[in-house]
């Protein structure tokens, strides 16, 4: 009989653990049970934060860092961040379509007391990357370009969005009306506003449809996609804060919001999945892998 011997594992020379002082154990497990709350509160809470077009279309049409951080959208995404876990952050710079956010003080970066002289936010990244995906349905890339623990003085998160999806919810039904030249039912006033956001991302020049807006409303036409109302998750904050604010006592303040709590409890969140064609749905699906309308338009073309 011959001897079956030790299974390989047995047989293997014990490795010695990596060498490890217990302050820096001490660190890691801290860190680590840090990180694991971070992605509590992120499975936890972001469900809930589905935000309706409207609140997305308003952030995408302001044209300045001031009127950004003036929208709802803005001051619900910084004060959701900042509950969950990912430190006071800010818009800093802005371009069409492009937004640099800052964390000083960044905590996310005590995450990792084992990585030095490089960028290691990436709790930040993916949260980015999900909020305006998931939250907003924009498609996009995000990237940590400075980092505390890569000697900056603030970590920055650069957010690229992908133009076929940022006009898909920017433009409503009086963008397109413009955009197919004809005058949507609304004063001088906000005829201007809407044809100068539509000029700052480029889909009109010199007050005409541009080739990029050529190419979208051909692209928009053959892709209709019902957009769904419900109600912004800033809603009841935005509610209490105003009933704060008009009554004069806390006991009245008090009695109102819980009755406004209370009829909130009772509705029904309502976040309906759209209803999509396959065809629509496959066309979706390519247009998130697509940089460039050329590219999308030649294999829509394609597809007939
Ligand atoms: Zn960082």
């Amino acid at each position: 009989m011959t001897d079956p011997g030790l299974p390989p594992f047995m047989s293997a020379p014990g490795g010695d653990a990596p060498p490890m002082s217990n302050s820096s154990f001490g660190q890691s497990m801290g860190a680590f049970g840090a990180m694991l709350k971070l992605q509590q509160n992120i499975s936890d809470r972001f469900p809930k934060a589905k935000v309706p077009w409207s609140g997305t279309r308003e952030f995408l049409k302001a044209s300045t860092i001031e009127l950004i951080r003036s929208t709802s959208l803005y001051r619900f995404h910084m004060d959701f961040f900042r509950e969950i876990g990912l430190g006071n952050m800010q818009l800093i710079s802005y371009a069409p379509m492009h937004y640099i956010y800052a964390v000083p003080n960044n905590p996310v970066c005590n995450f990792y007391p084992a990585l030095n002289n490089q960028k290691v936010c990436v709790a930040t990244t993916d949260a980015l990357h999900r909020f305006f995906r998931e939250e907003l349905e924009l498609e996009c890339s995000v990237e940590e370009i400075e980092c505390i623990k890569n000697g900056n003085e603030v970590c920055k998160f650069k957010v690229d969005l992908q133009p076929i999806s940022a006009y898909q919810v920017m433009l409503d039904e009086y963008d397109k009306m413009i955009l197919s030249g004809v005058r949507p039912p609304v004063d001088d006033n906000e005829l201007r506003d809407r044809v100068r956001a539509l000029t700052v991302y480029k889909l009109l020049e010199n007050g005409r449809l541009s080739e990029i807006g050529n190419a979208y409303m051909q692209f928009a036409s053959s892709m209709k996609v019902e957009e769904k109302i419900f109600d912004p998750p800033w809603k009841l904050k935005e509610k209490l804060s105003s009933i704060a604010d008009t009554h004069s006592t806390f006991g009245g303040a008090f009695g109102a919001m819980t009755k406004t709590i209370q009829e909130q409890q009772s509705e029904k969140p309502v976040t309906p999945e759209p209803v999509v064609s396959e065809e629509t749905k496959q066309l979706q699906e390519e247009a998130k892998k697509t940089d460039s309308f050329a590219e999308l338009l030649a294999k829509m073309k394609k597809n007939q």
